[in-house]
Protein backbone atom coordinates (compact mmCIF):
# COMPACT_ATOMS: atom_id res chain seq x y z
CA UNK A 1 0.00 0.00 0.00
CA UNK A 2 2.92 2.42 1.09
CA UNK A 3 5.96 2.74 -1.95
CA UNK A 4 7.84 4.54 1.12
CA UNK A 5 8.60 3.53 4.52
CA UNK A 6 7.47 6.75 6.37
CA UNK A 7 5.54 8.60 3.45
CA UNK A 8 4.81 12.26 4.43
CA UNK A 9 1.18 13.25 5.61
CA UNK A 10 -0.97 14.44 3.63
CA UNK A 11 -4.40 15.42 5.03
CA UNK A 12 -3.77 16.40 8.46
CA UNK A 13 -6.47 14.82 10.92
CA UNK A 14 -8.74 16.68 13.84
CA UNK A 15 -8.84 19.93 11.47
CA UNK A 16 -5.16 19.92 11.13
CA UNK A 17 -2.73 22.55 12.96
CA UNK A 18 -5.82 24.92 13.75
CA UNK A 19 -7.85 22.31 15.47
CA UNK A 20 -4.74 20.72 16.82
CA UNK A 21 -4.11 24.28 18.65
CA UNK A 22 -7.90 24.58 19.27
CA UNK A 23 -7.83 20.35 20.84
CA UNK A 24 -4.63 21.24 23.17
CA UNK A 25 -6.08 24.60 24.43
CA UNK A 26 -9.79 23.16 25.25
CA UNK A 27 -9.48 19.21 26.88
CA UNK A 28 -7.30 20.69 29.39
CA UNK A 29 -10.01 23.67 29.75
CA UNK A 30 -12.42 21.11 29.82
CA UNK A 31 -10.97 19.38 32.49
CA UNK A 32 -11.10 22.90 34.89
CA UNK A 33 -14.33 23.08 34.04
CA UNK A 34 -15.55 20.25 35.31
CA UNK A 35 -13.55 21.02 38.42
CA UNK A 36 -15.20 23.94 38.94
CA UNK A 37 -18.63 22.61 38.82
CA UNK A 38 -17.86 20.13 41.18
CA UNK A 39 -15.85 20.67 44.30
CA UNK A 40 -15.85 21.11 48.20
CA UNK A 41 -17.14 24.44 47.57
CA UNK A 42 -19.23 23.79 44.64
CA UNK A 43 -21.71 21.24 43.20
CA UNK A 44 -23.68 22.07 40.51
CA UNK A 45 -27.33 21.44 40.84
CA UNK A 46 -29.77 21.57 37.78
CA UNK A 47 -28.56 23.23 34.38
CA UNK A 48 -27.50 26.77 35.68
CA UNK A 49 -24.31 27.01 36.64
CA UNK A 50 -23.43 29.47 39.82
CA UNK A 51 -20.87 31.91 37.92
CA UNK A 52 -20.70 33.92 41.70
CA UNK A 53 -19.37 30.96 43.69
CA UNK A 54 -17.20 29.44 40.61
CA UNK A 55 -15.48 33.15 40.05
CA UNK A 56 -14.83 32.81 43.98
CA UNK A 57 -12.87 29.88 43.46
CA UNK A 58 -11.35 30.37 40.36
CA UNK A 59 -10.15 33.94 42.47
CA UNK A 60 -9.25 31.64 45.82
CA UNK A 61 -7.95 28.15 44.26
CA UNK A 62 -6.19 29.69 40.59
CA UNK A 63 -5.25 33.21 40.87
CA UNK A 64 -4.25 33.52 44.14
CA UNK A 65 -2.85 30.15 44.12
CA UNK A 66 -1.39 29.87 40.72
CA UNK A 67 2.47 29.55 41.81
CA UNK A 68 1.85 26.62 44.00
CA UNK A 69 -0.99 25.50 41.41
CA UNK A 70 1.72 25.18 38.42
CA UNK A 71 4.63 23.89 40.25
CA UNK A 72 3.79 21.83 43.48
CA UNK A 73 6.40 19.90 45.06
CA UNK A 74 4.47 17.11 46.54
CA UNK A 75 2.31 16.62 43.74
CA UNK A 76 5.41 16.37 41.22
CA UNK A 77 6.81 13.83 43.78
CA UNK A 78 3.53 11.62 44.22
CA UNK A 79 3.44 11.92 40.26
CA UNK A 80 6.99 11.06 39.44
CA UNK A 81 7.07 8.37 42.30
CA UNK A 82 3.36 7.17 40.71
CA UNK A 83 4.34 6.99 36.89
CA UNK A 84 7.97 5.57 37.56
CA UNK A 85 7.20 3.12 39.69
CA UNK A 86 4.57 1.64 38.08
CA UNK A 87 7.02 1.79 34.84
CA UNK A 88 9.70 -0.29 37.43
CA UNK A 89 6.37 -3.08 37.98
CA UNK A 90 6.27 -2.91 34.44
CA UNK A 91 9.62 -3.47 33.82
CA UNK A 92 10.41 -6.17 36.60
CA UNK A 93 7.46 -8.23 36.37
CA UNK A 94 7.07 -11.52 35.02
CA UNK A 95 4.91 -12.02 32.02
CA UNK A 96 4.60 -13.31 28.73
CA UNK A 97 6.76 -11.97 25.54
CA UNK A 98 3.58 -11.64 22.48
CA UNK A 99 4.56 -10.18 19.21
CA UNK A 100 1.79 -6.99 18.05
CA UNK A 101 0.44 -6.40 14.64
CA UNK A 102 2.93 -6.52 11.64
CA UNK A 103 4.66 -2.96 10.50
CA UNK A 104 5.66 -1.51 7.25
CA UNK A 105 8.81 -2.94 7.11
CA UNK A 106 7.62 -6.44 7.69
CA UNK A 107 8.38 -6.44 11.25
CA UNK A 108 6.50 -7.27 14.51
CA UNK A 109 7.17 -5.69 18.14
CA UNK A 110 7.63 -7.91 20.88
CA UNK A 111 5.34 -6.50 24.14
CA UNK A 112 5.59 -7.67 27.53
CA UNK A 113 2.24 -9.09 28.41
CA UNK A 114 1.63 -8.73 32.67
CA UNK A 115 -1.00 -7.27 33.43
CA UNK A 116 -2.32 -9.92 35.51
CA UNK A 117 1.15 -10.40 37.92
CA UNK A 118 0.68 -6.02 38.32
CA UNK A 119 -2.93 -6.05 38.63
CA UNK A 120 -2.46 -8.87 41.71
CA UNK A 121 0.14 -7.20 42.91
CA UNK A 122 -1.20 -3.31 42.71
CA UNK A 123 -4.79 -5.00 44.31
CA UNK A 124 -2.76 -6.81 47.28
CA UNK A 125 -0.43 -3.32 47.87
CA UNK A 126 -3.84 -1.85 48.32
CA UNK A 127 -5.79 -4.55 50.90
CA UNK A 128 -2.08 -5.12 53.02
CA UNK A 129 -2.54 -1.38 53.88
CA UNK A 130 -5.65 -1.42 54.19
CA UNK A 131 -5.49 -3.86 56.88
CA UNK A 132 -2.49 -2.02 58.14
CA UNK A 133 -4.21 1.55 58.78
CA UNK A 134 -6.82 -0.36 60.08
CA UNK A 135 -9.37 1.63 58.83
CA UNK A 136 -10.79 2.76 55.58
CA UNK A 137 -8.19 6.20 55.80
CA UNK A 138 -5.81 5.87 53.65
CA UNK A 139 -3.04 9.12 53.69
CA UNK A 140 -2.36 8.14 49.60
CA UNK A 141 -6.32 8.43 49.16
CA UNK A 142 -6.47 11.35 51.18
CA UNK A 143 -3.29 13.30 49.58
CA UNK A 144 -5.53 12.47 46.30
CA UNK A 145 -8.88 14.21 47.21
CA UNK A 146 -6.93 16.74 49.20
CA UNK A 147 -4.78 17.53 45.85
CA UNK A 148 -6.95 16.96 43.12
CA UNK A 149 -6.86 20.24 40.87
CA UNK A 150 -2.70 20.70 41.12
CA UNK A 151 -2.85 16.73 40.65
CA UNK A 152 -4.47 17.34 37.36
CA UNK A 153 -2.56 20.36 36.46
CA UNK A 154 0.96 18.09 37.41
CA UNK A 155 -0.11 15.30 35.32
CA UNK A 156 -0.85 17.86 32.37
CA UNK A 157 2.55 19.36 32.76
CA UNK A 158 3.97 16.15 32.84
CA UNK A 159 2.07 14.87 29.33
CA UNK A 160 3.28 17.87 27.83
CA UNK A 161 6.82 16.99 28.94
CA UNK A 162 6.26 13.24 27.13
CA UNK A 163 5.04 14.67 24.33
CA UNK A 164 7.85 16.10 23.98
CA UNK A 165 10.20 13.99 24.50
CA UNK A 166 9.02 11.53 22.48
CA UNK A 167 9.04 14.00 19.10
CA UNK A 168 12.27 14.70 20.08
CA UNK A 169 13.71 10.95 19.86
CA UNK A 170 11.41 10.31 16.89
CA UNK A 171 14.13 11.94 15.02
CA UNK A 172 17.16 10.16 16.08
CA UNK A 173 17.62 7.32 14.24
CA UNK A 174 18.17 3.78 16.20
CA UNK A 175 20.79 2.33 17.48
CA UNK A 176 19.87 -0.91 18.41
CA UNK A 177 17.67 -2.18 15.65
CA UNK A 178 15.72 -3.66 17.80
CA UNK A 179 14.19 -6.64 15.93
CA UNK A 180 13.18 -3.77 13.10
CA UNK A 181 14.12 -4.71 9.86
CA UNK A 182 15.19 -0.77 9.55
CA UNK A 183 16.90 1.62 11.48
CA UNK A 184 14.61 4.58 10.68
CA UNK A 185 11.81 5.15 13.10
CA UNK A 186 8.43 3.79 11.99
CA UNK A 187 6.42 7.35 11.48
CA UNK A 188 2.63 7.62 12.37
CA UNK A 189 1.27 8.21 9.21
CA UNK A 190 -0.94 10.71 10.34
CA UNK A 191 2.15 12.38 12.20
CA UNK A 192 5.08 12.64 9.68
CA UNK A 193 3.10 16.18 7.90
CA UNK A 194 6.60 18.42 8.61
CA UNK A 195 4.63 20.68 11.12
CA UNK A 196 6.68 21.30 14.30
CA UNK A 197 3.09 21.53 16.37
CA UNK A 198 0.84 19.42 14.63
CA UNK A 199 3.23 16.09 14.70
CA UNK A 200 3.80 17.05 18.14
CA UNK A 201 0.19 17.18 18.83
CA UNK A 202 -0.89 14.05 17.01
CA UNK A 203 2.02 11.91 17.66
CA UNK A 204 5.10 11.80 15.08
CA UNK A 205 6.44 7.87 16.12
CA UNK A 206 4.19 5.10 15.76
CA UNK A 207 5.79 3.06 19.01
CA UNK A 208 8.71 5.18 20.51
CA UNK A 209 9.94 2.43 22.82
CA UNK A 210 12.85 3.11 25.19
CA UNK A 211 14.55 -0.55 24.43
CA UNK A 212 11.90 -3.05 24.47
CA UNK A 213 9.47 -0.68 26.93
CA UNK A 214 7.04 0.55 24.94
CA UNK A 215 6.14 3.90 26.09
CA UNK A 216 2.19 4.01 24.08
CA UNK A 217 1.07 1.06 25.55
CA UNK A 218 2.34 1.88 29.19
CA UNK A 219 0.67 4.83 28.69
CA UNK A 220 -2.71 3.27 27.46
CA UNK A 221 -2.52 0.84 29.99
CA UNK A 222 -0.68 1.61 33.20
CA UNK A 223 -0.65 5.33 35.01
CA UNK A 224 -3.88 6.59 33.82
CA UNK A 225 -6.01 4.33 34.05
CA UNK A 226 -5.30 3.05 37.75
CA UNK A 227 -5.14 6.35 38.48
CA UNK A 228 -8.75 6.61 37.66
CA UNK A 229 -9.47 3.66 40.16
CA UNK A 230 -7.79 5.78 42.93
CA UNK A 231 -9.20 8.71 42.47
CA UNK A 232 -12.62 6.60 42.53
CA UNK A 233 -11.45 5.04 45.68
CA UNK A 234 -10.64 8.01 47.08
CA UNK A 235 -13.87 9.63 46.61
CA UNK A 236 -15.32 7.09 48.39
CA UNK A 237 -12.93 7.22 51.67
CA UNK A 238 -13.59 10.72 51.56
CA UNK A 239 -17.56 10.05 51.69
CA UNK A 240 -17.22 7.44 54.42
CA UNK A 241 -14.65 9.30 56.62
CA UNK A 242 -17.40 12.39 56.08
CA UNK A 243 -20.88 9.97 56.55
CA UNK A 244 -19.52 6.97 58.31
CA UNK A 245 -21.09 4.85 55.72
CA UNK A 246 -20.58 4.96 51.83
CA UNK A 247 -24.07 5.50 49.70
CA UNK A 248 -25.29 2.81 47.03
CA UNK A 249 -24.97 4.78 44.36
CA UNK A 250 -21.34 5.61 44.67
CA UNK A 251 -20.35 1.86 45.63
CA UNK A 252 -22.13 0.85 42.28
CA UNK A 253 -20.31 3.23 40.14
CA UNK A 254 -16.73 2.60 41.67
CA UNK A 255 -17.90 -1.42 40.98
CA UNK A 256 -18.73 -0.58 37.69
CA UNK A 257 -15.31 1.27 36.85
CA UNK A 258 -13.61 -1.25 38.45
CA UNK A 259 -14.47 -3.85 36.71
CA UNK A 260 -14.05 -1.82 33.48
CA UNK A 261 -10.36 -0.51 34.58
CA UNK A 262 -9.05 -4.26 35.26
CA UNK A 263 -10.59 -5.44 32.36
CA UNK A 264 -8.68 -3.16 30.23
CA UNK A 265 -5.27 -3.91 32.00
CA UNK A 266 -5.73 -7.50 31.75
CA UNK A 267 -6.49 -7.31 28.44
CA UNK A 268 -3.28 -6.16 26.68
CA UNK A 269 -2.88 -8.51 24.33
CA UNK A 270 -6.54 -7.12 22.72
CA UNK A 271 -5.49 -3.56 23.07
CA UNK A 272 -2.34 -4.21 20.28
CA UNK A 273 -5.08 -4.27 17.76
CA UNK A 274 -6.16 -1.05 18.48
CA UNK A 275 -6.50 1.82 16.43
CA UNK A 276 -4.58 3.58 18.91
CA UNK A 277 -1.91 1.02 18.64
CA UNK A 278 -1.54 0.16 15.35
CA UNK A 279 -2.31 3.35 13.95
CA UNK A 280 -1.90 6.70 15.78
CA UNK A 281 1.76 7.83 16.63
CA UNK A 282 1.80 8.88 20.39
CA UNK A 283 2.20 12.97 20.96
CA UNK A 284 0.18 15.38 23.29
CA UNK A 285 -3.28 14.12 22.00
CA UNK A 286 -2.80 10.13 23.58
CA UNK A 287 -0.46 11.67 26.56
CA UNK A 288 -3.10 14.20 27.75
CA UNK A 289 -5.48 11.59 26.84
CA UNK A 290 -4.30 8.87 28.72
CA UNK A 291 -2.75 10.59 31.27
CA UNK A 292 -5.21 13.46 32.73
CA UNK A 293 -8.22 13.52 30.40
CA UNK A 294 -8.92 9.73 31.40
CA UNK A 295 -8.30 9.39 35.44
CA UNK A 296 -9.74 13.23 35.64
CA UNK A 297 -12.57 13.24 34.07
CA UNK A 298 -13.79 9.69 33.86
CA UNK A 299 -14.21 10.29 37.79
CA UNK A 300 -16.62 12.75 37.52
CA UNK A 301 -19.30 10.67 38.65
CA UNK A 302 -17.63 9.03 41.19
CA UNK A 303 -16.69 12.48 42.67
CA UNK A 304 -20.14 14.05 41.85
CA UNK A 305 -21.74 11.35 44.24
CA UNK A 306 -19.29 11.88 46.95
CA UNK A 307 -20.59 15.31 47.60
CA UNK A 308 -24.05 14.53 47.10
CA UNK A 309 -24.90 11.63 48.89
CA UNK A 310 -27.34 9.85 46.63
CA UNK A 311 -29.12 6.40 47.64
CA UNK A 312 -30.60 4.03 44.83
CA UNK A 313 -33.90 2.04 44.99
CA UNK A 314 -33.20 -2.01 44.31
CA UNK A 315 -34.74 -1.36 40.82
CA UNK A 316 -32.49 1.17 39.54
CA UNK A 317 -29.23 -0.79 40.80
CA UNK A 318 -30.41 -3.71 38.80
CA UNK A 319 -31.54 -2.06 36.14
CA UNK A 320 -27.68 0.18 35.58
CA UNK A 321 -26.16 -3.48 36.44
CA UNK A 322 -28.20 -4.86 33.28
CA UNK A 323 -27.10 -2.11 31.12
CA UNK A 324 -23.71 -2.65 32.16
CA UNK A 325 -23.95 -6.32 31.48
CA UNK A 326 -25.35 -6.11 28.30
CA UNK A 327 -22.82 -3.50 27.08
CA UNK A 328 -20.30 -5.33 28.38
CA UNK A 329 -21.13 -8.13 26.35
CA UNK A 330 -21.47 -6.54 23.53
CA UNK A 331 -18.18 -5.09 23.50
CA UNK A 332 -16.31 -7.93 24.98
CA UNK A 333 -17.68 -10.98 22.68
CA UNK A 334 -17.40 -8.65 19.84
CA UNK A 335 -13.99 -7.78 20.17
CA UNK A 336 -12.72 -11.18 20.95
CA UNK A 337 -14.73 -12.33 17.95
CA UNK A 338 -13.07 -9.66 15.61
CA UNK A 339 -10.01 -10.88 17.24
CA UNK A 340 -10.32 -14.85 16.98
CA UNK A 341 -11.48 -14.28 13.52
CA UNK A 342 -8.20 -12.31 12.62
CA UNK A 343 -6.43 -15.32 14.41
CA UNK A 344 -8.04 -17.68 11.84
CA UNK A 345 -9.46 -19.64 14.51
CA UNK A 346 -13.36 -18.43 13.32
CA UNK A 347 -13.06 -20.16 9.55
CA UNK A 348 -16.88 -20.98 9.55
CA UNK A 349 -17.62 -17.61 9.77
CA UNK A 350 -18.42 -15.64 6.36
CA UNK A 351 -16.14 -13.24 5.46
CA UNK A 352 -15.08 -10.80 2.48
CA UNK A 353 -11.41 -12.11 0.92
CA UNK A 354 -9.52 -8.77 0.39
CA UNK A 355 -6.43 -7.74 -2.10
CA UNK A 356 -4.56 -6.60 0.97
CA UNK A 357 -4.94 -10.82 2.35
CA UNK A 358 -6.97 -9.86 5.34
CA UNK A 359 -10.93 -10.76 5.62
CA UNK A 360 -13.69 -8.52 6.31
CA UNK A 361 -16.52 -10.60 8.74
CA UNK A 362 -19.80 -10.22 7.67
CA UNK A 363 -21.44 -12.35 10.14
CA UNK A 364 -21.83 -12.66 14.07
CA UNK A 365 -21.18 -9.27 15.53
CA UNK A 366 -19.67 -7.88 12.53
CA UNK A 367 -22.67 -8.61 10.48
CA UNK A 368 -25.24 -6.32 12.57
CA UNK A 369 -23.39 -2.70 12.19
CA UNK A 370 -19.61 -1.62 11.26
CA UNK A 371 -18.36 -1.26 15.07
CA UNK A 372 -20.65 -3.15 16.84
CA UNK A 373 -18.09 -3.02 19.70
CA UNK A 374 -18.47 0.98 19.85
CA UNK A 375 -22.01 0.39 20.66
CA UNK A 376 -21.91 -1.69 23.71
CA UNK A 377 -18.91 0.50 24.85
CA UNK A 378 -22.28 3.62 24.76
CA UNK A 379 -24.03 1.08 26.52
CA UNK A 380 -21.35 1.00 29.54
CA UNK A 381 -20.97 4.66 29.45
CA UNK A 382 -24.51 5.47 29.77
CA UNK A 383 -24.32 2.67 33.05
CA UNK A 384 -21.57 4.81 34.75
CA UNK A 385 -23.77 8.23 34.18
CA UNK A 386 -26.84 6.78 35.40
CA UNK A 387 -26.30 6.43 39.26
CA UNK A 388 -25.96 9.93 39.73
CA UNK A 389 -29.78 10.40 39.09
CA UNK A 390 -31.29 13.18 37.04
CA UNK A 391 -30.29 16.51 39.15
CA UNK A 392 -27.56 17.98 36.45
CA UNK A 393 -26.66 17.28 32.77
CA UNK A 394 -22.90 17.50 33.93
CA UNK A 395 -22.82 13.76 35.26
CA UNK A 396 -23.78 12.81 31.96
CA UNK A 397 -20.94 14.68 30.26
CA UNK A 398 -18.83 11.38 30.10
CA UNK A 399 -21.77 9.36 28.13
CA UNK A 400 -21.79 12.87 25.49
CA UNK A 401 -18.03 13.19 25.36
CA UNK A 402 -17.70 9.58 24.36
CA UNK A 403 -19.94 9.35 21.87
CA UNK A 404 -18.82 11.96 20.23
CA UNK A 405 -15.25 10.53 20.37
CA UNK A 406 -16.29 7.21 18.86
CA UNK A 407 -17.98 8.60 16.00
CA UNK A 408 -15.45 10.59 15.20
CA UNK A 409 -13.02 7.34 15.81
CA UNK A 410 -15.59 5.66 13.47
CA UNK A 411 -14.77 8.16 10.45
CA UNK A 412 -11.26 7.88 11.08
CA UNK A 413 -11.51 4.19 11.03
CA UNK A 414 -13.72 4.09 7.76
CA UNK A 415 -11.03 6.84 5.56
CA UNK A 416 -8.36 4.28 6.67
CA UNK A 417 -10.34 1.10 5.94
CA UNK A 418 -11.41 2.57 1.86
CA UNK A 419 -7.69 3.54 2.00
CA UNK A 420 -6.60 0.16 2.51
CA UNK A 421 -9.84 -2.06 0.81
CA UNK A 422 -10.92 -0.31 -1.67
CA UNK A 423 -13.78 -1.74 -3.45
CA UNK A 424 -13.84 -4.49 -0.64
CA UNK A 425 -14.54 -2.18 2.01
CA UNK A 426 -17.91 -0.97 -0.25
CA UNK A 427 -18.84 -4.17 -0.71
CA UNK A 428 -18.83 -4.56 3.37
CA UNK A 429 -20.52 -1.40 3.80
CA UNK A 430 -23.27 -2.26 0.85
CA UNK A 431 -23.68 -5.73 3.38
CA UNK A 432 -23.30 -4.27 6.75
CA UNK A 433 -24.86 -0.83 6.25
CA UNK A 434 -25.42 0.14 10.32
CA UNK A 435 -22.30 1.99 11.66
CA UNK A 436 -22.39 1.46 14.84
CA UNK A 437 -25.94 0.94 15.94
CA UNK A 438 -27.83 -1.52 14.79
CA UNK A 439 -31.24 -0.45 12.72
CA UNK A 440 -30.68 2.99 13.56
CA UNK A 441 -26.51 4.23 12.55
P1 LIG B 1 -12.13 -1.61 16.25
O1 LIG B 1 -11.80 -2.61 17.29
O2 LIG B 1 -13.53 -1.57 15.78
O3 LIG B 1 -11.12 -1.88 15.07
C1 LIG B 1 -11.26 -1.34 13.79
C2 LIG B 1 -10.36 -2.15 12.86
O4 LIG B 1 -10.81 -3.51 12.81
C3 LIG B 1 -10.40 -1.68 11.43
O5 LIG B 1 -9.49 -0.64 11.21
C4 LIG B 1 -10.02 -2.93 10.68
O6 LIG B 1 -8.62 -3.10 10.84
C5 LIG B 1 -10.69 -4.02 11.47
N1 LIG B 1 -12.02 -4.33 11.03
C6 LIG B 1 -13.09 -3.49 10.94
N2 LIG B 1 -14.17 -4.14 10.54
C7 LIG B 1 -13.81 -5.42 10.38
C8 LIG B 1 -14.50 -6.60 9.96
N3 LIG B 1 -15.76 -6.58 9.64
N4 LIG B 1 -13.80 -7.75 9.91
C9 LIG B 1 -12.51 -7.81 10.23
N5 LIG B 1 -11.79 -6.73 10.61
C10 LIG B 1 -12.44 -5.56 10.69
O7 LIG B 1 -11.79 -0.12 16.68
P2 LIG B 1 -10.92 0.57 17.78
O8 LIG B 1 -9.53 0.13 17.73
O9 LIG B 1 -11.23 2.01 17.59
O10 LIG B 1 -11.60 0.16 19.19
C11 LIG B 1 -11.30 -0.99 19.97
C12 LIG B 1 -12.16 -0.98 21.25
O11 LIG B 1 -11.71 0.01 22.16
C13 LIG B 1 -13.63 -0.69 20.99
O12 LIG B 1 -14.41 -1.58 21.70
C14 LIG B 1 -13.81 0.73 21.52
O13 LIG B 1 -15.13 0.93 21.96
C15 LIG B 1 -12.77 0.77 22.64
N6 LIG B 1 -12.32 2.14 22.96
C16 LIG B 1 -12.46 2.58 24.26
C17 LIG B 1 -12.03 3.85 24.62
C18 LIG B 1 -12.22 4.35 26.03
O14 LIG B 1 -11.74 5.44 26.35
N7 LIG B 1 -12.90 3.63 26.88
C19 LIG B 1 -11.42 4.76 23.63
C20 LIG B 1 -11.34 4.19 22.32
C21 LIG B 1 -11.75 2.92 22.02
P3 LIG B 1 -7.69 -4.05 9.91
O15 LIG B 1 -6.81 -3.11 9.19
O16 LIG B 1 -6.93 -4.89 10.90
O17 LIG B 1 -8.56 -4.86 9.04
Amino acid sequence: MYTQLNPKTKEKDFFGVFGSVIITLLLPTVVLFLYLCCNETYVIDGISIDFNKINEIVQDELIDNWKSLLLNFDCWLFYLCWFFGLVLFDLIMPGKTIHGVELRDGSKLEYLINGWQLSLLFVSLIIGRLFYVGDFNLPELRFLTDNYLSLAVTSFEFSILLSIFVYICSFIPLRDVNGLKTNERILAIGGNSGNLFFDWFIGRELNPRIKSWDIKLFCELRPGLLLWFLLNLSNLQKQYLELGYVTNSLVLVNLLQAFYIFDGVLNEEGCLTMMDITTDGFGFMLAFGDLTWLPFTYCLQSRYLSFKNYELSLIQSCLIVSIMIIGYYIFNSSNKQKSLFKKGKLPNLKSIQTESGSKLLIEGWWGLSQHINYFGDILIALSWCLPTGFNTPLTYFYIIYFTCLLLHRQTRDEDKCKKKYGKYWKEYQRLVPYKIVPYIY
